[in-house]
């Protein structure tokens, strides 16, 4: 297939957090080391060669970047230094952005001065939402008592929380399914499956958007840790967004009454929040390789995530204190962190990898199937 040469391709991917591709001199170590890299899909090598040679198309096209996982043994063996990891994952980057037909995700990961402002403004306004007639403060002044004790039924009526949660829900939802369906449309079209072969491996995409297994199949030292810590990463946000987006009536308590309920918030909130501290320290040891360089958007997502632990934490501490100003001012807070986070990561951003890298699985294994029905048809024609 002849693929169109991009010139400026190399340069592109720095911004992206790509490092010096030249220095690579093909020999191929990195894919050899590779304990995730299989006969159909040999990387990092031919990736980093197309990065060399501009050829945009080609890794578009490839859902390689998405099978690694970074653990950083390709780096550790590559002669030149050239960080073939590293080079994935601003791939990984570059073809986020790719996919994204908003042209957001380009923004995000190209112009840091924009992603702030973004996030500020979104912050902004959901503080703003605070000052509108019938909820926030206008309805805190009409209700004293709730100026005396907590009484979060006359600041953030449950209902309207839930009705904004479920908004939110269905407009993150739909930039991240449009951004899957380009991503299908990019690397599938050559593949020459069908619906029998996407209805075969539907399990697949099951099984690694449940447990990303195929990272505990790394070779790396830390590999299995690294896994771990995501598996329970996903478990903590996995309840937190089922406990505000689905269960709210049930998990948003009104007063300075405690409930078993809180039982799976708190489950949450210390998977979150140890997590994220672990995260931050591994990014400032740069231990792992991993860990070795960090791109901005790397320490957004990690103050974010910390930034909406903390308050949610003050939230229910103060809350449960029955300090009333406190509790409202920091439930604003909470929100004017974790909806812009959500807004922004989920669809365009880091999060959006949750979505990416299960649905590569599925496709490279549905791709391999068609192959597979290939080869046999074309046997079984020979041998007739
Ligand atoms: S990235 Fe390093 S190990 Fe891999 S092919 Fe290039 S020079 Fe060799
Ligand atoms: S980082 Fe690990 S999984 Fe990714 S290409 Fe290198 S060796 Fe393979």
């Amino acid at each position: 297939m002849a693929y169109r040469i991009n010139t400026r391709l190399r340069d592109e991917l720095v911004q992206y957090g790509g490092l010096d591709a030249n220095k690579c001199f093909n020999c191929g170590n990195c894919t050899a080391a590779c304990g995730l890299s299989e006969r159909e899909t040999i990387f990092p090598r031919r990736d980093i060669r197309s990065m060399q040679l501009g050829l945009e198309g080609r890794i578009e096209e490839s859902l390689d970047p998405w099978l690694c996982y970074y653990c950083g043994d390709c780096s550790d063996t590559c002669p030149r230094e050239a960080e073939p990891g590293e080079l994935m994952m601003s791939m990984r980057r570059w073809l986020t952005a790719r996919y994204d037909w908003t042209g957001i995700s380009k923004l995000l990961y190209t112009n840091h001065i924009a992603e702030y402002a973004i996030l500020v403004v979104l912050a902004a306004l959901v503080m703003a939402l605070f000052f509108v007639p019938g909820f926030g403060f206008p309805l805190l002044a009409e209700h004293p008592e709730a100026r005396e004790h907590v009484m979060l039924q006359f600041f953030a009526p449950k209902h309207a929380v839930h009705y904004g949660d479920l908004i939110m829900a269905a407009v993150l939802s739909f930039f991240l399914a449009t951004n899957v369906l380009r991503m299908w449309s990019k690397t599938m079209k050559s593949s020459g499956a069908g619906p029998g072969h996407y209805l075969g491996q539907l399990h697949e995409l099951v099984i690694h958007a449940a447990t990303q297994k195929r990272w505990a199949a790394c070779d790396g030292e830390r590999a299995r840790f690294h896994w771990l810590r995501h598996v329970l990463l996903v478990t903590g946000y996995g309840t937190m967004l089922l406990l505000v987006v689905v269960f709210l009536t049930w998990f948003q308590i009104e007063d300075t009454a405690w409930h078993w309920t809180s039982i799976p918030g708190y489950y949450a909130t210390l998977v979150l929040l140890g997590v994220t501290i672990t995260m931050i320290t591994d990014r400032m040891a740069k231990k792992d390789q991993i860990h070795k360089y960090s791109h901005p958007s790397d320490w957004l997502f990690l103050a974010l995530l910390l930034g909406t632990s903390v308050t949610g934490i003050l939230l229910h501490a103060f809350r449960l204190a029955d300090l009333p100003m406190l509790t409202y001012c920091m439930y604003m807070l909470h929100l004017a962190i974790a909806v812009p986070m959500l807004l922004v990561e989920v669809p365009f951003g880091k999060w959006s990898h949750l979505a990416y890298r299960p649905m590569a699985m599925y496709l490279n294994k549905v791709k391999e199937a068609a192959a597979r029905d290939r080869v046999g048809a074309t046997s079984t024609a020979a041998a007739k």
